[in-house]
């Protein structure tokens, strides 16, 4: 038994723990920057405020990580982050593609707690900071109310995750707070301050369940009484829709996001729960009568509050032109998405959306505290206008630029050098170096691949393409649709084949992107009309420009007459999109006008089906050689035959070389989305992944033999390097309509 006496006052617990650097806040950006440090040998602590990870993304507040695919909604193809993010998604999907966010819950805590150098701190609340001096922390106090203990934590790095910023803040570090002024940064789509409000408002989500009897609901004494004339937006809504879809129950955008949190929570459950008396009680919604409210959130998700001033900004127009920085190191591909801030009660549109053409980068400068030494400053607190805030806000775009922090603050402690040595350009290679190569893809930036460069590699086959495969029934031509194809300066003679209802005339174009990079088919370079009988045919068609470099777009036209063969064989590197929307914004806005030109989702998709009169020779196994391991301005694939259903790959070099790693980098269909929650996927390993592979050295030694892989990257290390002349990789053909495909091989 415990007794202790009266003491006139006590003090907490209190422990006292170093590391080289503390994530604050275990949101899915922090997760991925802590993992990535820790994976470099950084002793590394995540203390988050509440009992699991992933913030926005958690159980407690449901929503889904997207990112630069845009939900497949834009022309940003192949665009899911890389990294440790990819990986997490991958095996979310793998365990839970019903997408269930308890299950996300798990998926972050298995993968933190699968580090041996990262200390978790849950329900553990950061409180205030302590400098060493005016420009460095020294150490951070927290307090953990579960197990009453107070923590002080020093570490040489802090990478302040915590969207509030609660360390930079305490710290002094220079912010602001609300919509900059257009003529700051000429950015064309700020908002009337006055009319539109300045900030981002919180959202509160619930799920309903039908119990299958009749449910009464006595709504709490909070319910707002009068939603139907207090909300513009509610005579739209759909009773049975619930979480996610319910986003624009959002409010709070002219208060201050920080200090006025509770308040905007309070405001949020009158909505709710005044929201499902109306959907109850109202009499309009007789099929809701058997629903019950299954689950309410406790936690606003927060969109906005503070930005820290790094050594950069990001502004509008760097998104929408897409501008290359010297020390880019993440992307981002969202909208510029901004809502008014009365949210929920206003009668504007709740949200408003400008896509660049293709995916922006972002520099390594915005995330980098331009005031304290040793802070990192991520997620949606990093330095952007609130304009490009907008976009970079996004968790799968957080994710990725804190995955670029987790690996500086990692090389700052290898090679004792403060972060601010990264936005030198010569030393930022090293940082860009490092991301790549562990699956970071960085548009517009690549390295030598030193060892695989060397090698010479042959292959029992490669994937020379020539015909689809016309297998798979006939699909309407009910919106423009276009093969995309990496044909890199080879001919554009190819014959489909069609039914056609009646006699009509099928319009065939050629099209690429004015930017190389994208895939944005603005450029109509040939378009020819093509008369057809009634009937089933098929059709050559020959277009006379050639495309030397980027992707090209082989296009038909609409029309309801025509239905088009299609092809269910799925081929790394190429897709077939359609015609979905324009993009027209107000010119002011200093955007674009152009054509979203959307994959659909498996299980519809297919590819029209091809056939083409030179071989499509793009798939070749040097492209195992260059440093890009997804399809960009060519396919960047090695691609086996159709037919092999054992290919195998051989490295062979002049001489030995020393290798401590091979890292194997898979088609994972970097164009899914693969959204966290709220949507069910089709499938939860992607189909383009190989599974099964072994590895064998010059004298045929084992070096591993892998079953059921379905992540992007495998790594083989050695404890000792050993003398390499040789390697020989077998794959298995993942599936019938999938040949075998892999984007790099890395020796190190
Ligand atoms: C309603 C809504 C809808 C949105 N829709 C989407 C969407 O569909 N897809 C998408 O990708 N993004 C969406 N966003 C944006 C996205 O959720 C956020 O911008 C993103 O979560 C920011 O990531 P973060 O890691 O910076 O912050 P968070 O996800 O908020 O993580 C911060 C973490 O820090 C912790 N923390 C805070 N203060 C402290 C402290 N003092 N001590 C310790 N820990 C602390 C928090 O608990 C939290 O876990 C939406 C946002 C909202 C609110």
């Amino acid at each position: 038994m415990l007794i202790e006496n009266f003491t006139g006052s006590r003090n907490n617990l209190t422990l006292r723990e170093s590391y080289d650097l503390i994530v604050c806040g275990g949101g899915v950006a922090g997760v991925c920057c802590a993992i990535t440090a820790s994976r470099q040998g950084a002793k590394v602590a995540i203390v988050q405020d509440r009992p699991v990870l992933g913030g926005n993304a958690s159980s407690e507040v449901r929503l889904w990580v997207l990112g630069a695919t845009a939900s497949m909604g834009n022309n940003n193809r192949w665009a899911r982050e890389g990294g440790v993010i990819n990986e997490i998604l991958l095996e979310n999907i793998y365990r839970n593609r019903e997408g269930n966010s308890i299950l996300f819950d798990m998926v972050l805590i298995d993968k933190v707690q699968a580090e041996k150098n990262i200390t978790l701190y849950l329900n553990t609340v950061i409180h205030s900071v302590n400098k060493k001096n005016k420009t460095n922390i020294k150490s951070i106090e927290c307090f953990n109310a579960q197990n009453s203990t107070s923590y002080i934590l020093s570490a040489k790095f802090f990478a302040d995750c915590t969207g509030d910023g609660i360390v930079a803040y305490n710290s002094g570090a220079s912010f602001r707070m609300g919509a900059e002024d257009r003529d700051e940064f000429f950015e064309g789509f700020a908002q009337d301050k006055e009319k539109y409000g300045e900030l981002l408002g919180h959202s509160m989500y619930f799920y309903t369940k039908d119990t299958g009897k009749s449910v009464k609901y006595i709504a709490p004494a909070i319910a707002h009484k009068d939603v139907s004339s207090a909300i513009p937006h509610l005579r739209s809504i759909n009773p049975k829709e619930a979480g996610l879809s319910l986003w624009w129950f959002e409010w709070g955008g002219r208060l201050n996001t920080v200090h006025d949190t509770e308040k905007i929570r309070f405001e949020l459950l009158k909505v709710v729960y005044g929201v499902w008396d109306y959907i109850k009680n109202s009499g309009n919604y007789p099929e809701m009568d058997t629903y019950t409210l299954e689950w309410v959130s406790t936690i606003p998700g927060k969109r906005e509050s503070r930005r820290f001033m790094g050594y950069y900004m990001l502004n509008q127009n760097d998104i929408i032109e897409q501008k290359f920085h010297y020390d880019d190191v993440a992307f981002g591909g969202w909208s510029i998405d901004l809502h008014p801030a009365d949210g929920v009660y206003s009668s504007l549109s709740s949200s408003t959306h400008m896509h660049a053409q293709g995916i922006y980068t972002i520099p390594y400068r915005c995330y980098v505290s331009r005031d304290i030494d040793n802070l990192f400053i991520c997620g949606r607190m990093a330095s952007a206008t609130h304009v490009a805030h907008g976009s970079t806000r996004v968790i799968g775009t957080c994710s990725h630029g804190a995955q670029a922090v987790g690996m500086a603050a990692a090389l700052c402690v290898k090679k004792g050098v403060m972060p601010k040595y990264f936005t030198d350009e010569k030393n930022v290679k090293e940082l860009q170096k490092e991301l790549i190569f562990y699956g970071q893809h960085i548009p517009d930036v690549s390295f030598e691949n030193t060892i695989t460069g060397k090698a010479i590699i042959s292959a029992s086959s490669t994937l020379e393409l020539e015909d689809m495969g016309f297998e798979c029934g006939y699909m309407p031509l009910s919106n423009d649709k276009a093969v995309i194809i990496p044909i890199n300066g080879m001919s554009h003679e190819v014959t489909i084949k069609y039914k056609a209802l009646n006699n009509t005339t099928l319009i065939a174009e050629l099209r690429c992107s004015k930017k190389v990079e994208n895939f944005s088919p603005e450029v109509l370079l040939e378009s020819q009309s093509h008369d057809l009988l009634a009937g089933e045919g098929e059709l050559y068609i020959n277009f006379e420009p050639s495309i030397d470099k980027g992707y090209a777009f082989i296009t038909f036209v609409k029309n309801q007459s025509i239905e088009l063969m299609m092809s269910s064989s799925l081929i790394s590197s190429v897709l077939t999109v359609e015609k979905t929307y324009r993009q027209t914004p107000r010119k002011e806005y200093g955007c674009e006008e152009f054509d979203f030109w959307t994959p659909k989702r498996r299980p519809q998709y297919k590819n029209i089906a091809l056939k083409f009169h030179e071989k499509v020779s793009s798939f070749s196994v040097e492209n195992l050689k260059s440093a890009i391991f997804r399809p960009s301005i060519t396919s960047n694939c090695w691609v086996a035959d159709m037919g092999d259903n054992h290919p195998w790959l051989e490295l062979k070099w002049s001489s030995a070389q020393k290798i401590s790693t091979i890292r194997l980098f898979f088609d994972v269909d970097y164009d899914h989305a693969m959204e966290s929650a709220h949507r069910e996927q089709p499938e939860s390993v992607m189909p383009y992944c190989v599974k099964n592979f072994r590895i064998k050295d010059q004298d045929g030694n084992l070096l591993c033999d892998v079953k059921n892989n379905y992540q992007a990257i495998y790594n083989l290390s050695f404890e000792n390097a050993k003398n390499i002349s040789g390697l020989k990789m077998e794959f298995e053909k993942p599936m019938d309509n999938v040949p075998a495909a892999l984007f790099g091989i890395v020796c190190l």
